[in-house]
């Protein structure tokens, strides 16, 4: 029998659904999330999973925002962002709602998962996803490491300029102050011009921006080296959109090992597949 799995990426925005059958990714959708409580929330994902008519289920595999207890399948810590989320046991929720299988995990951790599977990565690797903030997983060679509080990996805020811009952590001089896809937009409005062009911009501004701005990167790449070693770095994220043009300037000011996400927008439900694969589904 061919196992038909519903894979949910559950962020503050939007919930992104895939199907896998036979292991494929065949089919993705996208939902708002409508994150006001979690009884909106859970409606959001009662109406992505429902929506599939073609076919029963084996299972239900949660990619999520938030600290998540990969072994339980419960968010133990979630920001407003998702409304009531905290302590909401994900799984077991599923689980009794429709009869199947169901697990969870992070979705920075999930995002790292599905790239270590799909690249059969045997080295040390740290993922940085470069959005509204900098989402971040570490990769041991063998496995993404969750950390004891389900939170670890979260390089995004390492300090990496002490005394530097104030972030909504408390904290000053975060990465994610610096090299967020947000961060980007700052300094080309800044300059006049927007992330989409200023890689490809020849005037003066552009570069400078550019040029600023992979250093930064740079900067975050050595920063969390020195708190984690790793053999190779994988940037996620929309600004990956433009990567083609930055990630060969980015090579030269750095001698270690920085490549792009292979599975960009789908990490996330192809992690939180792979991990249900592994321990949810029995
Ligand atoms: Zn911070």
């Amino acid at each position: 029998m061919t196992e038909r799995v519903i894979a949910l990426d559950i962020g503050g925005t939007f919930i992104k659904r895939g199907v896998f059958i036979g292991g494929n990714l065949v089919e993705t959708a996208k939902f708002p999330t409508r994150a006001q409580s979690l009884q909106t929330i859970q409606s959001a994902v009662a109406q992505s999973v429902e929506c599939w008519k073609y076919g029963n289920i084996d299972g239900i595999a949660v990619s999520s925002a938030g600290d998540i207890d990969p072994y339980r399948g419960r968010c133990v810590y979630a920001t407003d962002n998702l409304r009531g989320y905290s302590g909401f046991d994900i799984k077991n929720w599923l689980e009794e709602r429709y009869g199947v299988r169901a697990s969870a995990l992070n979705d920075g951790h999930a995002a790292l998962l599905g790239e270590a599977y799909r690249r059969k990565l045997d080295v040390p690797a740290v993922m940085l996803t470069l959005g509204t903030g900098v989402g971040g997983a570490y990769f041991d060679g063998k496995e993404v490491v969750f950390g004891e509080d389900f939170r670890y990996g979260r390089f995004g805020h390492l300090v990496m300029r002490p005394n530097g811009k104030t972030c909504n952590c408390g904290q000053r001089g975060c990465i994610e102050q610096y090299v967020s896809a947000s961060a980007l937009k700052e300094k080309c409005a800044a300059a006049g011009t927007v992330p989409e062009k200023v890689f490809f911009g020849e005037d003066a501004r552009s570069r400078a921006v550019a040029d600023e701005w992979l250093n930064d990167l740079c900067e975050a790449m050595e920063t969390v080296y020195r708190a984690q070693k790793y053999e190779l770095m994988i940037f996620g994220g929309g600004v990956c959109g433009s990567a083609q043009r930055w990630l060969p300037l980015l090579r030269q000011k750095t001698s270690r090992r920085a490549e792009i996400s292979v599975l960009l927008n789908t990490a996330g439900m192809e992690g939180a597949y792979r991990w249900w694969c592994k321990n949810g589904k029995n």
